[in-house]
């Protein structure tokens, strides 16, 4: 990554803006009054920010920059979903995409650009891994998706489940979940920020120490080792075995239920086999599993959809064997929305 300069202040928790505004005699009520000003009221133009004086103001200026991402594309979908493309100040495009539902508005953040685990049914997988995203990138995600929907109308919940793999990216995730949490920063109950992970076991062990009651998510999409090996490559490092018992060690630990991301790949993960096998590896686990019809986005792919009907029956199955189960409406097909598919279109035309 470029060198760049001068350094943002966005992405800095409290304790670190006290600590970078410090040499220019700003007070501890300053770095609250920016943070109020990006995070609360969508202003990150130090001019506009009317409570701090002038030549406070001027020295920010000069000295400080608050734009991480610069929008490049925004795509509304009809079902009302909407993805935004963000460039980078080194020039690399990150994807973020915005859900609404009922009674949630869901941003779905990117952590990494590109990744290095390949799973076989992703986009991102596709693209290599170009380097991490610093805490600031990834909450300034947020700040963009707000941005577009306006500040009076707050986004409720997070998702870490958009381009790269979290845990694989620990620490600036982790900093951006506690900036996305704080009082000062955005204010969204850890209870409705969701960390994934595609099963890098050390990272689900960090996660379960962590003070903040954050939700873990597993992308499993399959039921043996002998096919999660082959549609993602992690579960060579990290089988199912011991994935599912850090699972069942971080619902012990957190007294919370781990959610399941499962994608259904027709012939290859959608027998009513699979759906019982599931059922047995999720026996002792408090957890719920959502099912997620798949969506190749207009690109070549090795792997299809299940068909409706097929995807009723595993849901029936698991439902009938008791275990908690949805099936997740995929929403955006028509904007790309699954993870890397907008850049990967965006930078193939
Ligand atoms: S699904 Fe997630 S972990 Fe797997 S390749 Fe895509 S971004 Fe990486």
């Amino acid at each position: 990554m470029k060198n760049i300069s001068p350094p943002s202040l966005k992405g800095l928790d409290l304790e670190e803006l006290k600590k970078t505004l410090a040499p220019l005699g700003a007070r501890a009520f300053h770095a609250r009054q920016i943070m109020a000003w990006f995070y609360q009221r969508g202003v990150s133009d130090f001019s506009r920010m009317t409570d701090l004086s002038k030549e406070l103001r001027n020295d920010l200026k000069k000295n400080f920059r608050t734009d991480e991402l610069r929008l490049k594309t925004e795509r509304r979908s009809r079902d009302g979903s909407r993805k935004i493309l963000l460039e980078t100040a080194d020039g690399q495009l990150i994807e973020s995409v915005l859900i609404p539902s009922k009674e949630r508005l869901t941003a779905c953040l990117s952590t990494q650009l590109g990744c290095k685990l390949n799973c076989g049914f992703c986009a991102t997988g596709t693209m290599g891994f170009v380097r991490n995203l610093t805490a600031g990138e990834i909450a300034d995600q947020l700040f963009h998706l707000q941005n577009i929907i306006g500040w009076q109308n707050r986004i409720t919940n997070i998702v870490f489940m958009g381009m790269g793999e979290p845990m694989l990216n620990y620490d600036a995730t982790l900093s951006a979940a506690r900036l996305i949490n704080s009082h000062q920063g955005f204010n969204i109950g850890a209870r409705h920020i969701t960390i994934s992970t595609s099963g890098i076991v050390p990272g689900i062990v960090r996660l379960m120490e962590e003070p903040e009651q954050f939700k873990l998510a597993i992308s499993l999409s399959a039921t043996s080792d002998a096919v999660r090996d082959k549609i993602m490559p992690v579960n060579k490092k990290h089988p199912l075995k011991e994935l599912l018992t850090a699972a069942r060690n971080f619902s012990n630990r957190k007294g919370k239920l781990v959610f399941f991301e499962y994608i259904l790949l027709a012939g290859v993960n959608d027998g009513l086999d699979d759906a019982d096998r599931l059922s047995k590896l999720l026996k002792n686990i408090p957890a719920k599993v959502n099912l997620i019809p798949y969506n190749a986005g207009g690109r070549e792919s090795a792997f299809r959809s299940s068909s409706p009907q097929v995807q009723q029956a595993f849901f029936e199955r698991l439902h009938q064997l008791g275990v908690a189960v949805t099936v997740r409406i995929s929403k955006g097909q028509d904007i790309n929305a699954a993870c890397g598919q907008l850049r990967a279109a965006i930078t193939s035309k």
